[in-house]
């Protein structure tokens, strides 16, 4: 079994309590490897560490350009490695080698264009109401950041976030989730291969109580930039509130995912079924809410169910899978429990509603792809997020009817309409209250589409040009080019 060491300062290292949980694989239950359980002791180290590396040494001393070219190596050093960290992340994680591999294959791509980025903030010189005053704006770093990730798609969550922070010149320190922290710690090595200064990233593994407390709390972290639910985001961002700390937080959602009677019924089963059968619903942006117009409602359920029940389950590394196990025994819990809910609230079972039990799911956490039909949406399975293979069919008569259900819901992280009108695909998007909304498509992401959300999914943006203002502070210089000190008891 492999025992994995924390990476502070560029250095491996034991954690300073010497103690290590243990991780399991979700296809066969089995531990498979040791991960460092980090404590508040640890966190100081790797936060003195990043804020020795942000205020004195090269990192600090580095121009843009050179920091941008260390993210492009490291971003070639991934694509290298992309295979052996997919395969790490599917062994934790259990989502499927495809979408992991697809995953990793993409990253670089963030820090190729965030390490292009690097070098073009700039400021803006001021034309100031006042004489004798020349006043620019330089955009700064703003600290050290502590991104805190979740469990379902651990580097490109990660990615999303430190190539911004990189490229804005700040450092990190990373607690990833406690039940996939091995992709982190070895991605982390490459750091050191590409040439980045000692410090700059650091990883501290542990739980949520003591080492993401730690850092929340910790006084030279500025930033805290997290992904996770929305009860975890709740509390953070109450502590750092008192503590007048940046956040960034992209939560939860219960996206609606639109089927209106003029939508291509093919193209939108198969969108409906990447919406929450892929990643076995394990994604934020799932489309757990399919509202379906009524005179397409049986014809399109019809496709979904032909589809849906030849969705093969079984071994996540098997190329031939197409649902694999969910990540974690309380998560797999939570998923039936929703299950049992949605069936005592009056939902009815089309598909699935059972634990996989079939051979080829070995000894893994898996729940059958599962199809709930007449659910209302003021139901509990249509109000919270489940984070599974769980999908709820809501029926509407018109346009108004479908932007009101796919609005009254407290989330807002991605919706998606289904029409071949374009006035009402317009129409849509402009009223829909999520982040990102898609028209005939679903679940796509680029590094180049700002990503976040509305209402409680979140604060912040990720992705696109301005994110990496999420990690800059901006400083107003004023320079007296003539203006005369007069009365000093005046403001000027
Ligand atoms: P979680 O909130 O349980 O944990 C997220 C991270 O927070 C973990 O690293 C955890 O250890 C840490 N944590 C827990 N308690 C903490 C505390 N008190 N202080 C500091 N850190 C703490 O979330 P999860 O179960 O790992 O992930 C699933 C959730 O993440 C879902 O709600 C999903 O929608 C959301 N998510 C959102 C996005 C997005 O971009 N909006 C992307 C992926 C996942």
């Amino acid at each position: 079994m492999q025992r994995y060491q924390l990476r502070i300062a560029g250095q491996a290292r034991d954690p300073a309590g010497g103690a290590w949980f243990e991780t399991q694989n979700p296809y066969t239950g089995q531990t498979w490897a040791e991960i460092p359980r980090g404590n508040a002791q640890d966190v100081d180290a790797a936060v003195q560490a990043a804020h020795q590396a942000l205020t004195a040494g090269p990192w600090a001393e580095m121009t843009a350009t050179q920091r941008g070219a260390l993210m492009r190596r490291l971003g070639d050093l991934i694509a290298r490695d992309a295979a052996a960290l997919a395969a790490t992340e599917v062994r934790d994680n259990g989502k499927l080698l495809a979408e992991m591999a697809g995953q990793l294959n993409y990253i670089p791509q963030w820090f190729y264009y965030y390490g292009g980025l690097a070098d073009k903030v700039q400021g803006s010189t001021l034309p100031l109401d006042k004489k004798g005053y020349f006043a620019f704006t330089r955009h700064e770093p703003v600290g050290v950041v502590a991104a805190i990730t979740p469990w379902n798609s651990p580097l490109l969550l990660l990615a999303w976030k430190l190539a911004p922070a990189l490229a804005a010149g700040c450092t990190v320190v990373v607690k990833p989730s406690e039940f996939t922290s091995a992709s982190t710690l070895e991605f982390a090595d490459l750091f050191e291969e590409a040439g980045f200064p000692p410090g700059v990233f650091n990883v501290v593994t542990g739980f949520g109580h003591e080492v993401g407390t730690a850092l929340v709390e910790h006084p030279l972290v500025a930033k805290i930039s997290f992904t996770g639910s929305d009860a975890t985001g709740r509390l953070i961002n109450e502590k750092a509130g008192k503590l007048l700390k940046h956040t960034a937080m992209e939560l939860g959602g219960k996206s609606p995912n639109i089927v209106f009677e003029d939508a291509d019924l093919e193209q939108a089963a198969f969108g409906a079924i990447s919406g929450i059968f892929a990643a076995t619903g394990q994604t934020c942006i799932a489309g757990s809410r399919l509202l379906v117009q009524d005179s397409i409602h049986d014809a399109l359920v019809d496709k979904l169910l032909a589809v849906a029940r030849t969705a093969r389950m079984g071994d996540p590394m098997s190329p031939d899978t197409q649902v694999g196990p969910v990540t974690t025994p309380p998560q797999y819990q939570k998923v039936l429990d929703y299950i049992a809910i949605a069936r005592s609230e009056g939902a009815t079972v089309v598909l699935g509603g059972e634990k996989g039990t079939a051979p080829e799911c070995g000894q893994g956490w898996f729940v059958q792809p599962t199809i709930f039909t007449g659910v209302r949406n003021g139901m509990r399975i249509a109000q919270e997020e489940v984070f599974g293979p769980v999908l709820s069919i809501i029926r509407f008569k018109d346009e108004p009817e479908a932007l009101r259900i796919a609005n009254d819901v407290r989330f807002g992280l991605a919706a998606a309409v289904w029409t071949q009108d374009i006035g009402r695909a317009i129409r849509m998007s402009e009223r829909l209250q999520a982040g990102t909304v898609w028209v005939n498509t679903y679940r796509a992401v680029s590094f180049m589409a700002p990503f976040g959300g509305y209402k409680d999914s979140g604060l912040g943006r990720e992705n696109g040009i301005d994110a990496v203002r999420e990690y800059l502070q901006t400083k107003s210089v004023w320079i007296n080019s003539g203006a005369v000190t007069g009365n000093p008891f005046v403001m000027r």
